[in-house]
């Protein structure tokens, strides 16, 4: 690659108009520019765009982007061309171009003028493409949403997998691969299915210090949201809902309550769609109601709360949604109603699939209920799911979050944690929570019948405390780590390795659960 690596802060004004880097901008671009292999873990909104766009724009050849969605792409290009005098240093290849548009775009390659050509995966595939992207200058090439690759992020596109062998087809050149979900298992992920382990690897900080985290029993949501909205009169604000059905209901019992409050999801009208997008962004509307299809590149920097009716199925969606709100830095609060019957229903959802996939929901799930349940610093919970050590009490933001502001009163519950493990282990280690709660509580079901359970001594022993109660423990000794839910017959619970220490070395004071639960 020829590297113009000297005086990169001019051409960053000169392209960008920006006097400064961001972050590790500068280093990540003097070390692709030599030629390395580099990988990007960076939040939202920290910059990574310009980490492959300056060194494409001052680089020989064209830099191939690989990003998976084509409205982004359309996007970022005419943001690349409005940064020159010249239309064509950036296109986008696929199939939606006619004959004489993509003979343009091959003809701009081949003349030296485009510096970057954003493709989706499987356009890269396409012979014709293959062919000629052979035989010109390549400087590199760009993985955006690398997380797309794996199976354990949040947004896994099997397109992706094939990347390296297509990128090996067309040029020997280094790789940047950019992402803003950083979990080690997707890091390794990317990593190994890259072939870029020797990568080197820049990290920031996933710490949004200006976020106030909070989780809330899911008990007469729609009048708590109502309220909390009231109390933010006027400001912006994201409601999260898991379906189009719900989205449309609640953005109408929102307008009954007098609230400026918009439906978007994937199932609308484009042109309705479109139209709300916008009156949110132009503050015409104060609150969306959304599916997970709102938000991806949408850049709106004073969303102020970003509000879940429903938990998501993965911690990194969580975070990626929360991330909406407070850009500009300022207040921006993430308040997240739960409720365990939630988590079942996905559960069950998960049930239908194939067993990869089954095995990777449960565990993403199994995150989330953790981050709802826990008594910790929140913030602390998903910067540690995002490999990050953080400080609950020094760290930067920590009083943000309802767990450190107003901590919970925890109590020792590790006595009933015995009960249940005993019970689990005389019963032979093959029923779920269900069947093991009407056991505990003694209630009568086809399951208990049919292994004559009424007839044993445990039948009924927890009944003086309520099921809920016993939900919690079994939930909590899951997430803590005592308990495992086993994959393959899908949500028997069996004890774990740390579940048997606490049985045969009768452990106590090891099992804390908040105490209002
Ligand atoms: P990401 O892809 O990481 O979400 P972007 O590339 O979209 O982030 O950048 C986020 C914002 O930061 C954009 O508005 C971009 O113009 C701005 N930005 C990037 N680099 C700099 C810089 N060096 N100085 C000032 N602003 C920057």
């Amino acid at each position: 690659m020829s590297a113009k690596k000297a005086n990169l802060s001019g051409e960053l004004k000169k392209y960008f108009g920006f006097s400064t880097f961001k972050g590790q901008q500068e280093q990540i671009i003097e070390n692709l520019l030599e030629g390395k292999d580099i990988f990007v873990l960076m939040p939202t909104g920290g910059g990574k765009s310009l980490c492959y766009q300056l060194p494409a724009l001052i680089s020989e050849g064209t830099a191939i982007v690989v990003s998976p969605l084509i409205a982004l792409m359309k996007n970022q290009v005419d943001a690349v061309n409005g940064l020159s005098s010249d239309d064509g240093v950036a296109h986008v290849l696929n199939s939606s171009l006619n004959k004489t548009q993509t003979k343009q775009v091959f003809d701009d390659i081949k003349s030296g003028k485009t510096k970057l050509l954003y493709v989706a995966p499987e356009s890269l595939i396409k012979e014709d493409y293959l062919d000629f992207l052979k035989e010109v200058k390549i400087s590199f090439f760009a993985i955006d949403e690398a997380h797309c690759i794996s199976e354990w992020g949040h947004d896994f596109r099997p397109e992706y997998r094939n990347l390296k062998m297509i990128i090996d087809k067309i040029a020997d050149v280094p790789v940047i691969a950019l992402t803003a979900t950083a979990t080690p298992k997707v890091q390794d992920d990317i990593q190994k299915t890259l072939g870029m382990t020797n990568a080197l690897v820049f990290k920031e900080s996933f710490n949004r210090a200006n976020l106030y985290y909070e989780v809330r029993p899911k008990v007469n949501v729609d009048k708590e949201i109502v309220k909390f909205i009231n109390q933010h009169k006027g400001k912006s604000g994201i409601i999260y809902c898991l379906s189009r059905r719900k989205v449309e209901e609640f953005a109408q019992l929102l307008q009954v309550n007098g609230i400026n409050a918009l439906p978007y999801h994937a199932g609308l009208d484009q042109k309705v769609r479109v139209a709300n997008q916008d009156k949110f962004l132009m503050e015409d509307a104060d609150v969306i109601v959304a599916t997970i299809a709102f938000g991806m590149g949408i850049d709106k920097p004073d969303v102020r709360f970003v509000i879940h009716y429903d938990f998501p199925k993965s911690l990194e969606s969580y975070y990626q949604e929360t991330g909406r709100a407070g850009r500009d830095g300022g207040e921006g609060h993430c308040l997240a109603f739960y409720d365990p019957k939630d988590i079942e229903k996905l559960e069950k959802f998960l049930a239908q699939k194939p067993v990869s996939e089954r095995e990777i929901g449960l565990q993403l799930l199994n995150e989330v209920v953790g981050y709802a349940e826990t008594s910790m610093s929140r913030r602390q919970y998903i910067l540690y799911y995002f490999g990050e050590i953080f400080d609950p009490i020094k760290g930067e933001g920590a009083k943000m979050c309802d767990n450190v502001s107003n901590p919970p009163k925890l109590k020792d519950a590790t006595k009933d944690l015995k009960k249940v493990l005993e019970l689990i282990r005389e019963t032979g280690e093959k029923f779920k929570a269900k069947d093991l709660i009407s056991v505990i509580a003694g209630k009568e079901s086809a399951v208990t019948k049919s292994y004559k359970l009424e007839q044993t001594s445990y039948f009924g022993f927890g009944k003086e405390k309520k099921d809920n109660y016993w939900k919690t423990i079994l939930r909590q000794a899951t997430v803590q780590n005592f308990l495992q839910k086993d994959i393959e017959t899908y949500g028997v619970l069996k004890i774990s390795e740390k579940g048997l220490q606490v049985l045969d070395h009768d452990l106590d004071h090891v099992f804390l659960i908040a105490e209002d639960r």
